[in-house]
């Protein structure tokens, strides 16, 4: 699974991150959402939560 984090358009909400820990992580000095453990997306049902749950549709998961 590849995710994406358009940074463009993340406006560091830290919604990802509350919804999957494991995976997305906001990084405070630049205010936006990164992916901390890619792999992890294989094993964690919140991964595709975060996803839809993005108020700026700024993530993408592939398969
Ligand atoms: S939920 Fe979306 S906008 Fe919010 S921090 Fe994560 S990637 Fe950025």
């Amino acid at each position: 699974m590849k995710i994406t984090i358009d940074l463009d358009k993340c406006i560091g909400c830290g919604a990802c991150e509350e919804i999957c820990p494991a995976v997305f992580h906001l990084d405070e000095e630049i205010g936006k959402s990164t992916v901390i453990d890619e792999e992890a997306c294989d094993y964690a049902d919140c991964c595709e939560a975060a996803g839809e749950n993005c108020p700026e549709q700024a993530i993408s998961i592939e398969d």
